[in-house]
């Protein structure tokens, strides 16, 4: 196998469909024609290749091509599930909304009742029309992961993402437990501000309208938006270069923010979509953190590098960034925050209901994957570990959707844990105002000048000797690791 020469078409055929995305999802082009682009590289993307690049022991390559074939084998079934959620209707009360605007006017819906209703209608709508497609792709997956000769999907996530899951979840649960006792107490304050209500009457419905937190809106004005961020990015030093900025208002932009590494380290589009509030601020921070670090790749580096490996490296320096709209400091600083203490209780307690939530969903997903001899008792169990996570009923309808592709869970998972030593890392060595450092702009280039070339462990054990664990994120809920 001539591995130079599959390097080259690989970064062109990521290269185009990163465009493609990035014309279609920015509003400047209806069309979104990625059939051709993986027609015209076919040849990338076959059990073949899988088997040469196998044998060529290059372990990132034979993740991008199993991870393509597989997308290639159920794209047919993914295109029909565009079609049916773009198409998807629910009523309420005689009102009808689109499927896919539910959850935005869910999460801003203040009567409680009324969230719940939405998303009964979400739910059933996706257990009627969405989850027997999923279902077919699921177990499409599977088959095909265990033809190309692994055993289940989870051991063929693990062998070729080099990461140990199992060791992974028994850090997880480690977390889950440690923080159990703790959990009703850091919230229930926090619940109360922004629901008037506490445990005692939660459901799941209300979380999305919690992390909205209206009540905390004024600090993010829609002026200091822009400004905040170039001088933060001034004040590091690492403005300009390969980043660019797309905050044109076109009719069919998507309201999610996006960075698009069309070409790394040279052509980054940072994409955002202004709604005003904090979600905006934390949405542009998160994309900046990631189109950065391409922007910052060496060049020299092979595409694997650059394009692929472990994205636990590139999340965690989008937390980073994204971190500072709740950052003390920083708020003062960068937006005349007098007093950030109720940012920072929210901010807290969020974050403390991810990591509960994703803990959950990693072990359920690995015995989703695990190959269980029958898929049907998974949707209880999915219900029952997230139910006893985050203390509230939790729907099971959601089992099928609710779930990442080849673990990307985990990758969230790891990043937040790289992201807390790497910003302890960073307040130890240029103080609380960081971010306003040169020097501490330049420690993160020759960081993201290494591109994704070793796994986020490997890279804290670079910088720290440390361990990548989970009990740096117990501090940050002032919880004792045991
Ligand atoms: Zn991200």
């Amino acid at each position: 196998m001539n591995l130079t020469r599959y390097r080259e078409d690989a970064e062109e055929f990521v290269s185009a469909l990163d465009r493609e995305y990035y014309l279609h999802f920015s509003g400047q082009q209806d069309e979104f024609d990625i059939e051709p682009i993986y027609d015209r590289y076919a040849e990338l993307l076959t059990t073949d290749t899988v088997q040469a690049l196998r044998e060529a022991g290059n372990r990132e390559l034979l993740e991008f091509a199993v991870h393509g074939l597989v997308g290639r084998a159920t794209k047919a079934e993914e295109a029909e599930l565009a079609r049916r959620e773009a198409a998807l209707e629910l009523e309420l009360d005689g009102e009808v909304m689109p499927f896919r605007q539910a959850a935005v006017v869910q999460s801003n819906e203040p009567d409680p009742d009324r969230r719940a209703a939405i998303e009964e209608a979400r739910l059933e709508l996706t257990a009627r029309e969405l989850n027997p497609l999923l279902r077919e792709m699921l177990e499409r997956s599977h088959s095909l992961a265990r033809e190309l000769g692994w055993r289940s999907m989870r051991e063929m996530c693990e062998e070729l993402s080099g990461i140990d899951l199992g060791r992974l979840e028994g850090q997880t649960n480690g977390f889950l437990e440690a923080s159990e006792a703790h959990y009703e107490a850091l919230l229930t304050p926090r619940l109360e501000v922004e629901l008037g209500f506490g445990f005692e009457r939660l459901r799941r419905s209300d979380f999305t309208y919690f992390f909205r937190a209206r009540t905390l809106d004024a600090a993010y004005s829609e002026e200091k938006l822009l400004t905040s961020f170039r001088e933060t990015m001034a004040g590091l030093g690492v403005e300009g270069g390969g980043v660019r900025l797309d905050v044109e208002q076109r009719p069919k932009k998507t309201p999610r923010a996006f960075c698009a590494p069309v070409r790394v380290p040279d052509e980054v589009y940072l994409v955002i979509a202004r709604h005003g509030g904090r979600d905006d601020y934390e949405a542009l921070l998160h994309e900046a953190g990631h189109a950065q670090h391409f922007a910052h790749m060496s060049a020299g580096l092979p595409m694997e590098h650059r394009y692929l490996g472990d994205n636990s490296i590139t999340e965690s320096f989008a937390f980073l960034f994204q971190h500072l709209t709740q950052n003390p400091a920083w708020l003062r600083a960068r937006l005349d925050v007098a007093d950030p203490e109720a940012i920072e209780a929210q901010a807290r307690a969020a974050k403390l209901v991810f990591l509960r939530r994703y803990a959950a969903k990693l072990a359920y997903e690995l015995e989703l994957h695990g190959a269980p001899p029958s898929l049907d008792p998974l949707r209880e169990v999915y219900a029952r570990r997230l139910g006893d996570a985050l203390h509230v009923k939790w729907p099971s309808e959601s089992w099928l959707s609710d779930v990442d592709p080849f673990f990307y869970a985990a990758s969230y998972i790891r990043a937040w844990a790289l992201e807390t030593h790497v910003r302890r890392l960073l307040h130890e060595r240029f103080g609380e105002l960081w971010f306003e450092e040169p020097e501490a702009g330049a420690f993160l280039k020759s960081l993201w000048a290494e591109g994704q070339s070793v796994r986020g462990d490997e890279l804290l054990h670079e910088l720290t000797g440390a361990e990548l664990d989970f009990g740096a994120m117990l501090d940050e809920f002032r919880v004792p690791s045991s």
